[in-house]
């Protein structure tokens, strides 16, 4: 009996030598074969994108469809629809370099990050509060009639270009080409508005110049039942919020003074989560409680991160050209060219 319990032991170990860890060693490098045949495709894929993407998908949210068009032709037409045209023309080519890098991260990063579902299929969208918003000569003509189209198109098509498949890279990467309307005296850090991943080119920069903007204050008053009312849809399961009187607790800001957190009785909001629930035109807000009324007094206009849209107005006026005013906004970029 001991001798045939020997044997069976010597059988099963036999088998597990001889045959499944030959056969479990093959199953692995046969996956990891794949695995790497499929991740190096994925590359080839993305690097024939980013090489030639002479033809993108864009949805266009008006009407719900997809329409196909030359790239640079679409750089065209979300710098008509971003920068107003008036614009130097050195911040406009600035501006067309940032668009175009955008883009192509965005085209790199749309399978991942889930793009497909939301544009139906297409590259980018048309909606300006998720990527680009885009103005074709017909939809600017239609805007702001055709001088506009006389007096500033030509120099549209100029400052692209004068850029043609230029775009920013920074370690390896293509940059995330952030850009909004006007600071409140300085960039912010992606994190301090948006939470999450901060990248090495978006650093907080000094933009003091634009505080001589016209339109680089304004102001946001509403009575405290309006302001409750609204607090109470951002946080409808705090009944106490909105019950008592409205006090100020906590407010932290960034070094600019963006509102990254803000306390009202011992509730925690974010800045952005304020700025969009009372419409204000940043997260760079001083907030004023009175008995009935709340008061909010905005600098600058936009997120706050990238670039500067009036700032690199305001250096191509005095004479710094596009490359400079992009290595002003993005920290330790370099530039390539689309083959
Ligand atoms: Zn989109």
């Amino acid at each position: 009996m001991k001798n045939e319990l020997n044997f069976l032991h010597v059988v099963r170990l036999t088998l597990i030598l001889f045959f499944f860890i030959p056969l479990i060693m093959h199953h692995f490098f046969s996956s990891s074969k794949i695995n790497s045949k499929l991740k190096n495709n994925k590359t080839k894929q993305i690097t024939k994108e980013i090489i030639s993407p002479d033809r993108i998908k864009v949805y266009n949210v008006k009407n719900d469809t997809i329409f196909e068009i030359n790239f640079e032709d679409y750089i065209i037409g979300v710098l008509s629809g971003e920068m107003p045209a008036s614009y130097e023309l050195e911040a406009l080519k600035a501006q067309a370099v940032a668009i175009r890098s955008y883009v192509l991260d965005k085209i790199i990063n749309f399978n991942k990050q889930n793009y497909l579902c939301k544009h139906n299929g297409a590259h980018i969208c048309t909606d300006p509060g998720h990527c680009e918003a885009y103005l074709s000569q017909e939809d600017a003509n239609n805007k702001w009639g055709k001088d506009w189209t006389k007096k500033y198109f030509d120099k549209i098509m100029q400052a692209v270009l004068e850029t043609k498949s230029e775009y920013m890279i920074c370690e390896g990467e293509v940059v995330k080409a952030f850009f909004f309307a006007l600071s409140g005296g300085g960039t912010e850090f992606a994190s301090d508005i948006w939470g999450g991943k901060n990248y090495p080119y978006l650093k907080p920069v000094q933009s003091k110049f634009d505080k001589n903007s016209p339109n680089f204050l304004s102001e946001k008053k509403l009575s405290v039942n309006d302001f409750k009312k609204k607090l109470k849809l951002l946080r409808p399961e705090i009944k106490e919020l909105c019950d008592s009187k409205i006090s100020l607790n906590n407010i932290k800001k960034t070094t600019y003074g963006s509102v990254r957190e803000i306390t009202f009785n011992n509730e925690n909001f974010k800045g952005e989560e304020i700025r969009n629930t009372f419409n204000l035109r940043s997260t760079n807000f001083e907030i004023t409680i009175n008995d009935d009324c709340i008061t909010f007094l905005v600098k600058g206009h936009g997120h706050g991160v990238g670039m500067s849209q009036y700032g690199a107005n305001y250096l191509a006026k005095n004479g710094k050209n596009y490359k400079e005013i992009l290595r002003y906004y993005y920290n330790g970029i370099s530039f390539s060219h689309l083959n």
